[in-house]
């Protein structure tokens, strides 16, 4: 829930939704978060997490064993 793309920052998204009898229900919605293995600038194999959306668009290096 708290959880946020280290990449590029993207969390939760929330909105407020006002039912008839004036009762307010905050709505979420969360990106797909995955927490991988990722390749650092000194080559080091880090946990990430990382949205999707940057894994798709190959802002981070997959960490492979050999
Ligand atoms: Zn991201």
């Amino acid at each position: 829930m708290g959880k946020k793309c280290e990449i590029c920052g993207k969390g939760d998204l929330k909105a407020a939704k006002l039912t008839f009898s004036h009762k307010q229900i905050v709505k979420r919605q969360s990106p797909n978060l995955q927490e991988i293995r990722v390749l650092d600038e000194n080559g080091h194999a880090v946990r990430k997490c990382v949205c999707t959306s940057c894994l798709r668009a190959g802002k981070v290096v997959y960490f492979i064993y050999m």
